[in-house]
């Protein structure tokens, strides 16, 4: 049975992490939680009642990094939610769904060209969706762009959360390289929360060859059950290195030394240096990660090798089912990347995924308010 509560219990960022600009130190935000009066939903809203909500480096960016969110706190963070629709329009009630990261708006010339996944208008729970965001018990979004939930067999509805962001800017990624059966790839960061997704879609897209670069033997080696052929540790190698290491792959395997697709998932320096290294006749060039730093690149190259360089935001949510789809057949395993917590660890969650940087599964926390 659903049910509307009285009050939206949540755990909201009252303080954002603040950088001081001369030293550049900066300081952690505050979280504490809360109780909100349940909003009148507007036409074409529901409230959905979250089952699971994944925790992304997104969110730390805001919490730690000084990372300003576009709406000012308080307000939720939060944006790989999975839940079931409890009020509102009438065809959704009861339906289990995903809430895409992000909303466009449907109505600008990018949604229109269909560009709508960096629709300049987009919503974003935990970001620039009012104070709304998937750590809390309930939350109020537009219907119109929600992914419905069906026949999950025995997957929890909750570890599903991460394909609502995780699972889906990696499909977009492919989309975005033009990913084609038969072609060879190569994930930058594929032990990671989103680069074994990268990984796993890219093969299920029917990518030839899947190459997997990372600095975890252990997870490098789970990465081979998953989507990748052939891995290479990176661990202590620069650039140049790990580009010879490449290339013997590619020589004694009979693969090509042209038109490679190279996704970088993780944002460090030493991934990007290493892309830019490996990026050749004909490759593309993906950049998913988010970093800082500043890389130097005599962009020629990519006229002489007639490349390309292609960044990616997030996912349409038009997408959603399709990856969903390879979830539920099987296609791409989530199970063993996923790890459940009671929602009231968040704070403890937080500092231990800012500390380790990237945990060995996807924390999905779950409401225990
Ligand atoms: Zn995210
Ligand atoms: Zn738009």
């Amino acid at each position: 049975m659903t049910q509307i509560p009285k009050k939206i219990k949540t755990w909201q960022m009252v303080q954002p992490s603040t950088k001081n600009k001369e030293t550049g130190e900066v300081f952690p935000g505050k979280i504490e939680s809360t109780e909100i009066p349940v909003p009148e939903l507007k036409s074409g809203e529901v409230l959905v009642e979250v089952a699971g909500c994944g925790v992304c480096h997104t969110d730390l960016g805001y919490f730690y990094d000084g990372v300003a969110t576009v709406v000012n706190p308080p307000l939720t963070l939060g944006h790989e939610i999975s839940g079931t629709v409890v009020a509102g329009d009438a065809a959704w009630i009861g339906k289990e769904v995903l809430i895409p990261a992000v909303m466009p708006c449907r109505q600008c010339y990018l949604c229109k060209t269909g560009r709508g996944n960096r629709c300049l208008n987009q919503k974003m729970p935990g970001n620039s969706m009012g104070i709304w965001g998937g750590f809390s018990s309930h939350i109020p979004v537009p219907s119109l762009d929600l992914c419905e939930i069906k026949n999950r067999g025995g997957i929890p509805l909750a570890n599903l959360a991460v394909v609502a962001d995780a699972g889906t800017t990696p499909y977009q990624a492919a989309k975005r390289a033009g990913l084609q059966p038969g072609d060879n790839v190569v994930v930058i960061g594929i032990a990671g929360g989103v680069g074994q997704f990268m990984g796993q879609i890219a093969k299920t897209l029917g990518a030839g060859t899947v190459i997997g670069i990372d600095l975890n033997e252990e997870r490098l080696g789970r990465a081979l059950k998953y989507g990748a052929d052939f891995i290479i540790n990176s661990t202590g190698k620069d650039a140049a290195t790990v580009l010879k290491e490449f290339r013997t792959i590619c020589k004694t395997n009979d693969l090509p030394n042209f038109g490679w697709k190279i996704f970088e998932v993780t944002g460090a320096r030493g991934g990007q240096e290493t892309a830019l290294a490996m990026l050749g006749f004909t490759g593309k060039l993906i950049v998913i990660g988010f970093g800082l730093a500043k890389i130097e690149y005599s962009i020629s190259r990519l006229m002489a090798f007639d490349a390309e360089i292609i960044g990616t935001w997030a996912c349409l949510p038009e997408y959603y089912p399709a990856v969903l789809d390879m979830v539920l057949k099987k296609k791409i395993d989530i199970d063993p990347f996923v790890e459940t917590r009671p929602m009231s660890t968040i704070r403890e969650t937080f500092e231990e995924v800012h500390k380790t940087g990237s945990p060995a599964r996807r924390i999905v926390l779950i409401p225990d308010f």
